[in-house]
């Protein structure tokens, strides 16, 4: 078994085992802990001028402005907050009986968890990310995950119609794009990234109600298959197979972002 993997360049993991909790018995588990930490570095005018321009991934312009000390410590700790109470805790995941027994002990059921550090020190840092502030007049901003614009971390109505198994039905709900963009971060694709020609055109965030209202759609919910991250880590950390683990939810996390879905069509 491999206590700590470093990853440089997506996050690194520690698998804790129950024993260092004093945990014994069947319902003992271990926890595998994935953690990233991210330089957020904030895109500022010039010297002596209140606005710049700016163009994002898709070439829109933009004039972007100044940020203040007060509203940058917001946004860094929304970011850490909530990211990591989106992604910590969601999942447990089961070893098959083919894998169960081995001599460096046995392996059990292993609780996902997750951390995110907001880092100055920018070669310590998994990923560095610019982040833009909009003026309060702009039109919305693509953020991706290589670039923010400060609206990310609050939340956002989304409405429209969408397909259902009886047809296409309204719906509404806020997301926050920050979770999507960290489930970027993890590994995590859009829902229909593979039936699409380009995996970030529209299409791709999911044909289905259920599909669309994922963190990895443009929603607020998560998803049980979102457990990938861990199951693929857990597989290096175990020398077994990622499909050796099964995913299950972790206490009551099928409801996380349910509270969010405004209209379910
Ligand atoms: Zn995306």
């Amino acid at each position: 078994m491999i206590p700590v993997i470093q990853d440089r360049h997506t996050f690194d993991s520690e698998l804790q085992r129950a024993e260092r909790f004093g945990m014994k018995g069947p319902d003992a588990q271990d926890i595998l802990w994935l953690r990233m930490r991210i330089c957020l570095v904030p895109v500022n005018p010039p010297k002596g001028k209140s606005s710049t321009p700016f163009w994002n991934s898709e070439n829109i312009r933009y004039d972007v402005v100044r940020w203040n000390a007060a509203d940058w410590q917001v946004f860094c700790d929304r970011y850490q907050a909530l990211s990591t109470e989106h992604w910590n805790g969601n999942f447990l995941l089961i070893p098959s009986p083919r894998i169960r027994k081995r001599p460096d002990g046995e392996l059990r059921t292993v609780f996902c968890g997750f951390t995110m550090d907001v880092v100055k020190d920018a070669s310590k840092a998994h990923h560095v990310i610019p982040v833009v502030k909009l003026p309060e007049n702009a039109p919305k901003f693509r953020s991706d995950s290589e670039l923010y614009c400060d609206r990310d971390v609050w939340r956002e109505l989304l409405e429209g119609e969408v397909q259902s198994p009886n047809g296409p039905v309204q719906a509404a709900w806020k997301r926050l794009t920050i979770h999507h963009e960290v489930g970027h971060l993890l590994g995590l694709p859009h829902p229909a990234a593979g039936r699409v020609k380009d995996p970030n055109q529209k299409e791709a965030y999911g044909s289905t109600l259920l599909e669309r209202m994922g963190t990895m759609g443009s929603g607020p919910v998560q998803k049980l298959y979102y457990a990938t991250p861990w199951q693929d880590r857990l597989a290096r950390h175990t020398q077994t197979l990622a499909s050796d683990w099964m995913p299950t939810w972790a206490g009551d996390a099928e409801k996380k972002g349910r509270e969010f879905v405004v209209k379910a069509g």
